[in-house]
C-alpha cells in the first residue's frame, strides 16, 4: 500500500457513519430543548490561545499540542480542545453583551500528540458545550442532568458520575500550600516534570499519569477540604440541585481536571466497560477564562464528550441504515431511459433509488438489488413499457403488487410499505 493514514488518526466510513449521526442528532434534538444553540469555530488558533489558557505546565501543552509555524512566521496550534477557541470568540465577537444564560455546543475535531492507543487517538471529536454569564450551580446541575440525558438517550449505560470542586483563586493558594507540604519529603519519589511542577504548579502533580507519582501521592490532602466559604456553599448547593434533578452521582474529592482553567464545579462521567481511557466526557466550571481573555468578567461552564470512546459502547445496538427504497431493473435501452426518468421522479420525493446501469441478466441484477439491501425491486421490460404497468416486490415482506408506472403511483405503494 502506498500511502495510510497517520499514526494516531483515522478514516470514519459507512456503515459506522450511522452510529455518528445518532449519536450527534439525539444531541442535537436535546441541545435545541435546552436553548444550546450551534457554533463553528477554526481547528487552528494562535498558539498563546492555548497556553494561556489550559495552562504552560499542563500535560496538554507541554506535550500534546499540534504546534507549527505557519508561512508568515506565526505560531498556531490545531486545537486541542474546544473551550479556549470558544472564549477567544466570546470575546471577539462581544457576545457577552446578549443576555445571559449564553448557551452553544460545538461538534468538531480536535488534536493532541498522544500515545495512540485503544480509544486514544491524535485526531478525535468532541462535542461540547458551554454556558455563560451565569454563576448560579443551579446551572450547574442542569447541564449534567443534559449531558446524563444525551448519553443514555444516546444508549449507554454503565455510566458513573462524579463530581467535585477544585475551588477558586481565593481558596486555591492556600490549598497549594497544603498540597506542597504534604508532598515536600516525598519529592524524590516522583518524575522529573512533576519535580519541576512542584515550584511552577504543584496541583499539576495531581494529573501526572506515572505510576510513581500516581503511588506516591496517595493520601494527598482533597481539595474540598480547603474551600473558601464561597465554594464550599457553592459545592452543597450544586449537590442538592443533582439530587433535585435525579441525577446520580458520586464525590470524587481526588478527581483533578487536565486543564488549568477550571475553578468551583467540575466533573467526569466514566464506562466501566472501557478500560483505563473510561473517561466518555468531562467538564467544569470556568469562571476566570474571559476575564483573563480580556473581557468583563464572566462566569462560564462546560462540558464535552469524545465520539470514539462512545461509539464502540453503542455500535451493535444502533440499527444499520437499510438500502435503496427502490432498486431499477430495466431489460434494454427504451427501458433504462424510463427507469433513469422513473428514478429522478422519486428521489424529488425524497425516496433513495438506484437504476441498475449495466444491462446485465435479470439474475445477476437481482443479486445485486440483494447485495445493496434493497426495499424494493422493480424489472422493466418491454410488456411493462408497453401496458406501463408493473409489478414491484417487497423485498422484506416478498410479496408482490402491481402499480403504474409513473412515481407518484410508485412512491403511495413504497410508503405505505414503510
Ligand atoms: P483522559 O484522562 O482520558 O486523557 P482528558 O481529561 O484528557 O481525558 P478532556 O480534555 O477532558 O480529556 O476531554 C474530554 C473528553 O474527550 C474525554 O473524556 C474523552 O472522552 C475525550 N478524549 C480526550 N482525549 C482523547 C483522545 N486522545 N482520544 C479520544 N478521545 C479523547
Ligand atoms: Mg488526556
Amino acid at each position: 500500500m502506498k500511502y495510510k493514514t497517520l499514526k494516531g488518526l483515522q478514516d470514519i466510513l459507512p456503515p459506522d457513519i450511522a452510529v455518528w449521526h445518532h449519536i450527534e442528532a439525539t444531541a442535537r434534538t436535546i441541545f435545541r430543548s435546552y436553548g444550546y444553540q450551534e457554533i463553528r469555530l477554526p481547528i487552528m488558533e494562535s498558539t498563546d490561545i492555548f497556553i494561556r489558557s489550559i495552562g504552560e505546565t499542563s500535560d496538554i501543552v507541554e506535550k500534546e499540542m499540534y504546534t507549527f509555524e505557519d508561512r508568515g512566521g506565526r505560531s498556531v496550534t490545531l486545537r486541542p480542545e474546544g473551550t479556549a477557541s470558544f472564549v477567544r470568540a466570546y470575546v471577539e465577537h462581544h457576545l457577552h453583551n446578549n443576555p445571559a444564560p449564553q448557551k452553544y455546543y460545538y461538534m468538531g475535531p480536535m488534536f493532541r500528540y498522544e500515545r495512540p492507543q485503544a480509544f486514544r487517538y491524535r485526531q478525535f471529536y468532541q462535542i461540547g458545550v458551554e454556558a455563560m454569564g451565569i454563576d448560579d450551580p443551579k446551572l450547574d446541575a442542569e447541564i449534567i442532568s443534559m449531558l446524563s440525558r444525551i448519553l443514555s438517550g444516546i444508549g449507554l449505560e454503565g455510566l458513573s458520575f462524579e463530581v467535585t470542586s477544585i475551588g477558586c483563586a481565593e481558596c486555591r493558594p492556600g490549598y497549594k500550600e497544603a498540597l506542597k507540604q504534604f508532598l515536600s519529603d516525598k519529592l524524590n519519589n516522583f518524575c522529573s516534570d512533576c519535580q519541576r511542577r512542584y515550584e511552577l504548579n504543584p496541583l499539576r502533580i495531581l494529573d501526572c499519569k506515572v505510576p510513581g507519582c500516581i503511588e506516591s501521592r496517595n493520601g494527598s490532602p482533597p481539595v474540598i477540604d480547603h474551600l473558601c466559604k464561597e465554594c464550599d456553599v457553592h459545592f452543597e448547593s450544586l449537590q442538592k440541585n443533582l439530587s433535585v434533578l435525579h441525577v446520580p452521582h458520586t464525590i470524587n474529592p481526588n478527581l483533578v481536571r487536565g486543564l488549568d482553567y477550571y475553578t468551583k464545579t467540575a466533573f467526569e462521567v466514566s464506562s466501566e466497560n472501557l478500560g483505563s481511557q473510561s473517561a466518555v466526557a468531562a467538564g467544569g466550571r470556568y469562571d476566570s477564562m474571559v476575564d483573563e481573555f480580556g473581557g468583563p468578567p464572566t462566569p462560564g461552564i462546560g462540558f464535552a464528550m469524545g465520539m470514539e470512546r462512545i461509539i464502540p459502547l453503542i455500535k451493535e445496538s444502533v440499527p444499520l441504515p437499510s438500502g435503496p427504497d427502490l432498486f431499477l431493473c430495466p431489460l434494454g435501452n427504451k427501458a433504462t431511459e424510463k427507469a433513469l426518468v422513473l428514478a429522478e421522479g422519486l428521489r424529488e420525493k425524497g425516496l433513495w433509488a438506484e437504476v441498475n446501469y449495466d444491462g446485465t441478466s435479470l439474475r445477476s441484477q437481482m443479486r445485486k438489488a440483494n447485495r445493496i439491501a434493497a426495499q424494493h425491486v422493480i424489472v422493466l421490460g418491454d410488456e411493462e413499457l408497453e401496458t406501463d404497468r408493473a409489478s414491484i416486490k417487497d423485498m422484506t415482506g416478498g410479496q408482490e403488487s402491481k402499480t403504474e408506472l409513473n412515481p407518484s403511483s410508485l412512491f403511495n405503494l413504497i410508503r405505505n410499505n414503510k
